[in-house]
């Protein structure tokens, strides 16, 4: 195209009808001239509509006059008009629409024989009041005080607005357009619009495109009126016409309307369109279903009828809960409208947690009294508890309540599964509490320190003063982090046959392996039931939480010497070769990676005197001689303390039974028609030396487990990358090991040396000021911790080509990171239960 051509086009599409061919685009005209394009290409019956482009409004914003005879030369001169905004994508919004452009005197008294003169003095009236509060920016209660059954009403509205304005209301169509056209325009780049669309996403320079279109007056004899219909529901995505009308009415009126809206189809409410004007209901239906078909989408056709004559004025997608678009973009894609491919890439994979949690009624009225970090999707109310026994004692009463914990250590575990939410103050993404939750599916928010926690005091105080006390219900909305006050109404999950199907498509596409963390065979139902290929994480710690359980390990780290450990330990053998075997026969030969015990033995032990007590007692010793040990067992740094694999050197009885309840489980679930390879998991490593201790013991426990058992069965040993120098050293390390799983939350904890339970305070400021872009217990650094997970995977691989790798941080739950897991070669990603059908979706778009 030549220089002159270039510069025709470009006039002739800032201000152009829209015809089938005009050249308009949703990045030059917005979102709404091209669908309005689109509607004309459909042959649908649209009112002559002209489109001004981005940057025409711009320069009309900037101060250029608008070219309103360009405009006025497609329509009639008696052609009243409606100016909409048209931004590239609808959901950023925009100035509101202002119609009946082109009342004046003359225009009002020859309407008046066609729809009555109150009627026309009521378009003029409507006109002159937006056009005060749009155009003039008058204050609108200049009008409050008019009497709206005068006979003189547009006189008073004139003469308010004079008064005002100091200036006659203009009469000139031309007039009248230009002004809205420059207020819609300057609207737009007002900061406080720029800011509220920049929260929605839009760029900094985002434009807006207007349209102006011939009124269809929506008043009138015959059959006259505004709506808006669409074929399915916004709420469950379920074929259902639905919509509202207003005879009588325009615009959106129906919309905003209590009295005097109609439903479309045949209510008891009242009189409906369906009734009122069959055959434009019957073309309607038909009209949207040619919108869904031929524009792929599941639209919203917004139409006006003039003397029983439909108009189609304009489409927007539906708006839409989860469920809804999971639901909408199957049946598009199984009616062949799109294929496969698309509908996968049309849902956003954390919309998903909508649909697997209980969510609070997007619909109701938010309390909102505190706020902390979205640590475990879905919500809950509950009455307000302050421990864990409470917890308990609460379920045992058959009443809900909430966790509240200054922060949760794994004593908590107990209540927390007795409760509905946990609300803690201090943690973040990856504190115990979040990681517990997310295993649970138990809604949670963490880190929420503007509220005061006065645990011993029994009540929390929000920031603006409220109160509430033990007994009280909250709402705890993991999916954002709210508290809220009171019981707020819900929605349920909703795993339906389209859910299903959905996932089952992306399983298809997907090239990354998704496992679950898992570590009870409640967990692993979960797991199973969202199609998790394995277990990539069984932390066995969690396994001996139950009270009958927890004497055992502390007799245990109690004992005297390596017989009395023995005799502890064997006590702890059967409950946790138990555990395992029916994990593995839950999970029916699936892959299952069990981790040696990790955490530092002092988490098991009580932090209060009473609990003290009871552990005195239960172990008929001293108060003072169980107080002393377990101060002696305390450590500054307890997560760089004693704790992984270097329990597993210095206290190698531990391991070994860990082993052999694992070997003897394998044997067990084989025996139960679930043969399994166990894959055993050693924590915490930063030197081959550590491996080749674990390795040598854990291999004379499964050749004693053959011998006295006559059985055999094979295993893999494998090493959780989770300190900077594992990675590093990978290449001295493989040579060792089947498998490498990267435990991306100690090993982002010590890239970063940032504590994981402690981050939560300063992570809100490090993140607004840019000094960090995301939360890196959320979102994989992969500058830095990626880097890691880079070096180890190529130097472990390079002294082992067949290892197998993974990730089981929690980053394996989140698309970003799975994303890097897919670019760095990874086999598989394993995240909580619950996060599964986020991960395999995530993992399918990639694959894309
Ligand atoms: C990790 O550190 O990434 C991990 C999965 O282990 P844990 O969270 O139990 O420390
Ligand atoms: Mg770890």
């Amino acid at each position: 195209m030549s220089k002159k051509d270039a510069a025709v086009q470009q006039y002739t599409s800032d201000i152009c009808l829209i015809t089938t061919d005009a050249p308009i685009t949703a990045h030059t005209h917005g979102g709404r001239a091209k669908c309005m394009q689109r509607l004309v290409r459909l042959d649908l019956p649209v009112p002559d509509t002209v489109a001004l482009s981005f940057d025409e409004v711009h320069r009309i914003a900037a101060g250029d006059a608008p070219d309103v005879s360009r405009i006025l030369e497609h329509f009639a001169d008696d052609q009243l008009l409606c100016v909409r905004p048209s931004s590239e994508d609808p959901d950023w919004g925009g100035p509101g629409a202002v119609l009946n452009i082109g009342m004046n005197d003359a225009r009002m008294k020859s309407l008046s024989d066609r729809i009555g003169a109150r009627t026309a003095a009521q378009l003029y009236v409507r006109f002159i009041q937006s056009y005060s509060t749009h155009v003039a920016r008058l204050d609108p209660d200049i009008f409050d005080d008019l009497d709206m059954d005068a006979s003189d009403l547009v006189a008073q509205f004139l003469s308010a607005y004079e008064d005002e304005a100091e200036e006659p209301f203009p009469q000139a169509r031309g007039d009248q357009l230009r002004g809205v056209l420059r207020s819609m325009a300057r609207a737009w780049e007002g900061t406080t619009a720029r800011l509220l669309r920049q929260a929605k996403g839009a760029p900094a320079d985002a434009g807006l495109g207007l349209v102006v279109q011939s009124l269809v007056l929506g008043v009138g004899p015959g059959e006259c009126g505004s709506g808006v219909l669409q074929l399915v529901s916004s709420d469950t995505g379920l074929p259902q016409v639905t919509g509202r009308y207003l005879s009588q009415g325009q615009g959106r009126d129906a919309l905003h309307s209590g009295v005097g809206a109609q439903f479309l189809e045949k209510d008891a409410r009242g009189p409906s369109l369906e009734e009122r004007a069959p055959e434009a209901f019957e073309q309607l239906k038909v009209h949207a279903a040619v919108m869904r078909s031929k524009l792929r989408e599941e639209m919203q056709c917004e139409f006006a009828l003039d003397n029983g004559q439909v108009h189609i004025l304009d489409g927007m997608r539906i708006q839409r809960t989860a469920r809804a678009a999971v639901r909408i973009v199957v049946s598009l894609a199984n009616d062949k409208i799109i294929p496969r491919e698309e509908a996968l890439m049309r849902i956003k994979p954390r919309a998903l947690n909508e649909l697997l949690h209980r969510q609070v009624d997007a619909a109701a009225e938010r309390d909102v009294v505190g706020t902390g970090v979205a640590a475990s999707p879905g919500a809950a109310s509950g009455r307000i508890v302050f421990s864990a026994a409470e917890a308990q004692a609460s379920a045992a009463r058959g009443e809900a309540c909430v966790l509240v914990r200054r922060e949760t250590n794994p004593e908590d575990i107990r209540g927390m599964h007795a409760a509905s939410a946990a609300l803690t103050e201090r943690g973040g993404i990856t504190s115990h509490a979040a990681v517990i939750a997310r295993g649970l599916g138990l809604p949670c928010v963490v880190g929420a320190s503007s509220v005061r926690f006065q645990t011993r005091k029994k009540r929390l105080v929000t920031p603006d003063g409220r109160e509430f006390r033990e007994g009280d219900v909250i709402t705890v909305d993991g999916s954002n982090g709210d508290i809220l006050a009171g019981e707020a109404p819900m929605v349920e999950a909703a795993l339906n046959d389209e859910f299903k199907t959905l996932m089952s498509w992306a399983d298809d596409e997907r090239d990354i392996g998704v496992r679950a963390n898992a570590d009870t065979p409640d967990d692993a139902l979960t797991a199973l039931n969202f199609k998790a290929e394995g277990i990539g994480l069984c932390r066995t710690e969690h396994m001996f939480f139950q009270a009958d359980r927890l004497i055992a390990i502390r007799e245990m780290i109690f004992a005297d010497g390596p017989e009395d450990r023995a005799a502890a330990l064997e006590q702890i053998l059967p409950l946790q070769r138990d555990s395992i075997a029916e994990l593995f026969r839950t999970m029916k030969g699936l892959p299952v990676c069990v981790r040696l015990f990790d955490p530092p033995l002092h988490e098991f032990l009580p932090t209060d005197r009473a609990g003290l007590r009871d552990l005195a007692e239960a172990l008929n010793l001293p108060l003072s001689d169980v107080t002393r040990r377990v101060e002696a067992l305390g450590e500054y740094n307890p997560m760089l303390g004693m704790r992984g694999v270097r329990l597993g050197i210095t206290v190698p009885e531990i391991y070994e039974m860990q082993a052999r309840a694992i070997f003897e489980a394998t044997l067990l679930a084989a025996k139960d028609g679930a043969p399994v390879t166990p894959e055993v998991m050693i924590p915490l490593v930063s030197a081959k030396r550590e491996v080749e201790l674990v390795k040598t013991k854990i291999d004379a426990v499964a050749a004693a487990v053959r011998t006295e058992s006559g059985m055999d069965f094979d295993y893999l040993l494998g090493v959780m990358v989770e300190t900077p120098r594992a990675a590093l050293r990978a290449e001295d390390i493989a040579p060792h090991c089947d498998f490498f799983s990267f435990g991306t939350n100690d090993l982002t904890q010590m890239t970063y040396g940032l504590s994981r339970d402690d981050a939560g305070r300063f992570m809100s400021p490090y993140v607004n000021q840019g000094v960090f872009p995301e939360d890196p217990f959320h979102i994989l650094d992969r500058e830095g911790v990626g880097e890691l997970l880079k070096l180890g995977s190529e130097r472990g691989r390079a002294a082992r080509p067949d290892l197998k790798l993974s990730v089981c941080g929690e980053h394996g739950g989140s698309p970003e990171s799975i994303d890097f897991c897919r670019q760095i070669g990874l086999d598989y990603v394993s995240c909580s239960p619950f996060r599964v059908p986020v991960a395999r979706l995530a993992a399918a778009q990639l694959a894309i």
